[in-house]
């Protein structure tokens, strides 16, 4: 593994394909209130993988992926700027490092957690991996695509379509973005 590879993975204290402290056989829990729990859990590390960003004067977006067995299979950050690629973005990287630790393209099962609602191409590519659930914390009215502007993941016309769950630590996601957009000014 690359320097970089071995950084992103690392980032958030968890090595891709660890076990997790929650994971059991069932993923997400059934239980509500322990679903909620894991959910705002897991909502904290890509809050931390998010604040990486801002080293590079990248918007703090962060983004995970989780396998079936509740595993950790991907860590991403929005490094559009750092990498210069606009593709960059903390879900496309997440769902890449997800299928490259899996050995396969197919995501079925798991649950991709980002802070911010994904963009019309981040819900592509999710929908495109088959991934099995959304779980974001801000929602972004101006250019969201699984619910706010477009709703990409649940369209009628689609064979595939994630379950989304919104508005998880939402106060938090939203305040790093704002925080982050004050200081451009
Ligand atoms: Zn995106």
């Amino acid at each position: 593994m690359d320097d970089d590879g071995a950084r992103q993975a690392s980032e958030p204290g968890q090595a891709p394909g660890l076990a997790l402290p929650w994971a059991d056989d069932t993923f997400p829990p059934v239980h509500a209130a322990q679903r909620a729990q894991v959910y705002d859990a897991l909502m904290g590390m890509a809050l931390h993988e998010a604040t990486h960003a801002l080293a590079s004067d990248d918007v703090p977006v962060g983004a995970l992926v989780v396998s079936p067995r509740g595993t950790l299979l991907g860590v991403g950050r929005n490094r559009r700027e750092e990498a210069q690629d606009p593709t960059a973005h903390a879900e496309v990287l997440a769902v890449r490092q997800a299928a490259a630790t899996l050995g396969g393209w197919r995501l079925e099962g798991c649950t991709l957690v980002v802070t911010l609602e994904p963009c019309v191409m981040c819900a592509g590519a999710i929908a495109l991996a088959r991934v099995a659930r959304v779980v974001l914390g801000a929602w972004d009215p101006k250019a969201g695509a699984t619910g706010s502007v477009w709703d990409v993941v649940r369209d009628r016309r689609s064979t595939h379509r994630p379950e989304v769950v919104g508005g998880v630590r939402e106060a938090e996601c939203g305040a790093l973005l704002r925080e982050f957009f004050e200081t451009q000014r």
